[in-house]
């Protein structure tokens, strides 16, 4: 990878108003029961709406009635018709059956044989908090969180591909991974934020890391789910964790009659009457393989198949996963069982017992995948955490980047007199240990230095800022950031804020002088969304001139008064969209 164009190009991404950039993850909303109209309300002047075919600017509008009809979308008021909608900032969806679902996502709505689809793009690691807010928001221990966080990261690393075709990502249902966005948590958020990038790894891939509720105290080797995949790290093992919590037993009663039309409605073809059900075959863990179903005829067929069969036309909470044993009760047979799901690889309810039992996540994690890598590439290195008394430091080669927690608390002291705020949070330091991880945690482009959400400041490497002699601009310039972001009125406009850290820097800097022709709305465009290096350095130049100018007219005091009480209109209050 080249980084011959590094500079001190530094984007700021603040986590609620400004949309993240990279197409991390496209993710379908609605997936099995997409609507066929919706209402989308913007919430106040922070969102910005497009009706598309061509494309035309539409701001924003009151709440907008979104129809399909066929192929095309219908939208009031206007009335509008064309190919999709697409709405920027933050806005509520509003499905016909559906809570609510406050968004601040680019999102995209096209239309399909009269039905809705929605596609978003969000942060990957949004993604994973939006996944255990589905699969595992009743985990308590923070630790078994943390493991699934990697569990469902790796998953979706590893199936990104299935929906290729279809123009996303990840459908938001169990086909993929359940995805619940409306009952995310902080706590969800920092679980997926603690491992950012973290994955398992097997041979140079990331590891098939099927999960499950409870697979009854024994494992399922992968055979289960595909024949193909030689993953040696999804075996039959036992797990006493799940069951120490809860046996996982159930039974459920299907009459024959049911059963026969379940097996219909599947298309699995049975005796005309079914009378009598026997496994033929286990899997090495105790699982139903093979079951032979006999009456006026005989017929053999997959377990899975037949329990997916029965949860499809009678429930999911019935015959609730292979392990189990039969019997005929005359017009009907009684399942007895352990266990919810294929067992294949993480219990959940084992991980969740092993975290309060004071495991860590990687304990968990190789207990369920024992042999697989954890960390952030193949070679599995994984992150270290050193703390400063100002700043942490989170890195892969902690004893080569140990110096950038002296450098940085010199830098934050200094950022703290020149403002006279001192800074109250404990910023982190994350240093990925090269160009491409750091692309793909961040979706930054390789030009952009470093991207700061929260008080996490992400670098790429130091080793590359050093020898781009921007390793100082650029860690004085995310802090001064975090300095002016903690005081920063609301409204703020982002022109303002990076004018301010740029005036502020000390470091040196390789932004040129300003072009005065460069408008406020245009600059707050190629601020939040710059299209390449060069309009950014642009757009930076054109802050600090901006700001250089307002501090040598009002002074600075009165300059840092309005980062706190808001930008004046005299001084150029115009908000853009
Ligand atoms: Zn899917
Ligand atoms: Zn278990």
């Amino acid at each position: 990878m080249k980084r011959l164009a590094l500079l001190a190009a530094l984007v700021v991404l603040f986590a609620a108003p400004i949309a993240a950039q990279g197409p991390d993850a496209r993710v379908r909303l609605y997936w099995l029961q997409a609507p066929e109209s919706l209402r989308i309300v913007a919430h106040a002047d922070a969102a910005s709406v497009r009706l598309c075919s061509p494309c035309t600017n539409a701001g924003v509008v009151a709440p907008l009635e979104v129809k399909a009809v066929g192929n095309q979308i219908e939208a009031k008021p206007g009335p509008w018709r064309g190919d999709s909608v697409e709405v920027e900032g933050t806005y509520r969806v509003e499905v016909p059956g559906h809570a609510a679902l406050t968004l601040a996502y680019p999102i995209t709505v096209r239309a399909g044989d009269g039905r809705l689809q929605l596609t978003v793009t969000m942060p990957l690691e949004d993604y994973v908090a939006g996944v255990l807010a589905g699969e595992a928001s009743s985990f308590r221990s923070a630790e078994s969180l943390t493991a699934m966080a990697v569990a469902a990261r790796t998953y979706a690393a590893r199936f990104r591909g299935r929906h290729q075709a279809e123009g996303f990502d990840f459908c938001d249902t169990t086909h993929c991974q359940d995805l619940r966005l409306r009952a995310v948590t902080d706590r969800l958020e920092e679980a997926a934020e603690a491992t950012e990038g973290e994955l398992l790894w097997y041979d140079g891939l990331p590891a098939a890391t099927y999960y499950h509720r409870h697979c009854g105290g024994s494992t399922e080797t992968a055979r289960a789910l595909d024949p193909e995949l030689r993953a040696p790290y999804l075996r039959a093992q036992h797990d006493g964790f799940c069951t120490a919590k809860d046996p996982g037993e159930w039974q459920a009663e299907v009459t024959k009659e049911e059963l026969r039309q379940a097996l219909a409605a599947a298309g699995i073809e049975t005796p005309v009457s079914v009378q009598s059900l026997a496994i033929v075959e286990r899997t090495p863990s105790g699982r139903a393989e093979r079951l032979r179903l006999s009456g006026s005829g005989a017929a053999t067929v997959s377990a899975t198949d037949f329990r997916f069969a029965v949860g499809r036309a009678l429930g999911w909470n019935r015959i609730r996963s292979d392990l189990y044993e039969v019997r005929d009760l005359g017009d009907r047979f009684l399942f007895r069982g352990r266990g919810h799901g294929h067992g294949v690889g993480l219990c959940q309810v084992g991980a969740a017992q092993m975290g309060e039992a004071g495991k860590s996540y990687r304990e968990i994690l190789s207990f369920y995948y024992p042999g697989t890598a954890l960390g952030l590439t193949a070679q599995g290195l994984g992150w270290q955490a050193r703390a400063g008394e100002r700043v942490e430091l989170l890195s892969t080669r902690p004893t080569e980047d140990q110096s950038l927690i002296a450098l940085a608390e010199r830098l934050l002291r200094g950022a703290e007199q020149r403002t006279g705020w001192p800074l109250g949070q404990r910023p982190q330091l994350r240093v990925y240990p090269s160009v491409e991880v750091y692309r793909n945690a961040t979706g930054q482009p390789g030009w952009v230095a470093a991207s700061t959400r929260g008080q996490v400041i992400r670098l790429q490497p130091a080793r590359v800022l050093r020898e781009a002699g921007t390793l100082e601009s650029t860690v004085e310039h995310e802090l001064l950031h975090l300095v002016v972001e903690s005081r920063a009125h609301p409204r703020l406009p982002l022109w303002f804020r990076e004018g301010v850290v740029l005036y502020l820097s000390q470091a040196r800097s390789a932004v040129p002088s300003g072009d005065p022709s460069i408008g406020l709305e245009q600059l707050e465009r190629m601020l939040s969304q710059p299209r390449s290096e060069e309009e950014l350095r642009r757009a930076y130049a054109a802050a600090r001139a901006r700001v250089e100018e307002l501090v040598a007219r009002h002074g600075l005091p009165a300059v840092l008064g309005w980062v706190e009480a808001g930008l004046p209109a005299a001084a150029g209050a115009h908000r853009s969209r």
